[in-house]
């Protein structure tokens, strides 16, 4: 009997042994094709360059603590991402993973407005079908009615305002245009409902991934949030923890809406699944207000800027560059919707077949009229993703949220290296 405490305590899951490529490979020797490992595994699973890189450093250096040290992979790493970062954003603090960056970003925020004396700033404004991890700020800023449920006594009061959902949410009748300047105005809406000297942060997903699955928001939706955030005074926060580092076709999900936040969150293809990291990047001004006041960030987690995980990400991020993955994805992306609307377009239960990149996701639907959802009663979501690791393919079914009833989508996310051959 195992002694693992695993997350569904009733199922019987394979033993993964190995990776090969765009392959998982379990104990008896079946293979997987690796799309939707929660949207981690962009360079698959034996690339040589990251293996290399994470086994000079352990060698090197295993551990030392950032309250004491830093790391040359730290600094190269904080340097290559800054680079390459939309906007001002330049300062990288490193976490561990997803759920560490959005809490982080959502404590600096707090604490930038104590620094420049605006104690009053407390309020975070987020979106109802949105997720940010599951530690209880994270999950407090989260709108996923399903995950938040258990725990709702126990969080945070953060206020939610509508998404930029087109497929379920625009009227007909209404140009994309105008549906996604008038969901936008729900943020302005809402500052001035709580009182803009109160307001500190807004927090979205560029392309929302878990909660409604790969569903990127219309033109000018975030140029319009960027402009609202300007006039009060609103730090943005953007969540790129599984849209970022490459999966949409650019190397940060943001440089699509042509905007660039206050504050950005990554993780999961940072570290592509050969180490745990995340990172919070911030601009200089919020940076600058910390160093010349307290001098202390008020936050932080033992294993931050960890020798070993910033190695391993620094290789990743190193080909991501070099090898212009981001622009591969680009290309992939557009075979992979095509050949699922090919072959799934006129299903009678799919709706919506979505998303940037190698973020794709199915909408499944009762009425392809109506739109209305699956019964959650059936369980779909959880039976295609039994049926297709049965059939060698790992994707992420998930039941979202639409009006507050549950719905099913299928999210693919496969590595930046697939070939045509893997999407056929
Ligand atoms: N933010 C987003 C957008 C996510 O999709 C996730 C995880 O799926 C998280 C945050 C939390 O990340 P982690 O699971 O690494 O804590």
């Amino acid at each position: 009997m195992s002694h693992v405490f695993p997350r569904h305590t009733n199922s019987e899951l394979p033993i993964a042994a190995g990776g090969d490529g765009c392959y998982l490979i379990d104990a008896l020797g079946r293979r997987y094709l690796d799309c939707g490992d929660a949207a981690v595994s962009c360079l698959g699973h034996s690339n040589p360059a990251v293996i290399k890189a994470v086994q000079g450093q352990v060698e090197q250096i295993a551990f030392a603590h950032t309250g004491f040290m830093t790391s040359e992979p730290a600094e190269a790493l904080a340097d290559l991402l800054v680079e390459h970062a939309p906007g001002e954003l330049d300062r990288v603090y490193f976490v561990s993973g997803g759920s560490e960056a959005t809490e982080a970003a959502i404590k600096l925020a707090r604490q930038y407005f104590l620094e420049i004396g605006q104690p009053d700033r407390r309020h975070v404004i987020a979106r109802r079908q949105s997720y940010h991890g599951n530690t209880l700020g994270a999950l407090s800023a989260g709108g996923n009615a399903w995950r938040r449920a258990q725990f709702a006594p126990m969080l945070i009061e953060m206020t939610h305002i509508a998404p930029c959902y087109e497929y379920a949410e625009k009227p007909e009748g209404e140009s994309s245009f105008d549906y996604g300047q008038r969901v936008a105005n729900e943020l302005e809406a809402e500052i001035l409902r709580l009182g803009s000297e109160t307001v500190m942060a807004f927090m979205a997903e560029p392309v929302v991934g878990a909660t409604l699955g790969a569903v990127p928001a219309v033109e000018g939706y975030f140029k319009r949030i960027r402009e609202i955030c300007d006039q009060y005074g609103v730090l943005l926060i953007l969540d790129e923890v599984m849209c970022g580092m490459g999966r949409t076709g650019h190397l940060f999900a943001c440089d699509h809406d042509g905007i660039a936040p206050d504050i950005l969150c990554i993780a999961k293809g940072l570290g592509a699944g050969y180490q745990p990291i995340g990172a919070m990047m911030c601009t200089a001004k919020i940076f600058d207000a910390i160093r010349d006041g307290s001098g202390f960030f008020q936050h932080g987690h033992t294993y931050i800027g960890h020798p070993v995980a910033t190695a391993a990400a620094l290789a990743v991020v190193g080909e991501m560059t070099q090898r212009d993955l981001p622009g591969r994805v680009a290309i992939m992306g557009e075979k992979v919707q095509s050949a699922l609307v090919a072959a799934l377009g006129q299903h009678p239960n799919v709706g919506d077949i979505r998303g940037r990149g190698l973020f794709r996701g199915i909408e499944l639907v009762t009425d392809r009229d109506t739109k209305a959802p699956l019964d959650p009663a059936l369980g779909v979501a959880g039976k295609i993703k039994k049926a297709a690791l049965a059939e060698g393919l790992i994707c992420y079914p998930m039941s979202g949220t639409r009006d507050g009833r549950l719905g099913d989508h299928i999210l693919l996310a496969p590595p930046f290296i697939i070939e045509d051959a893997q999407i056929d």
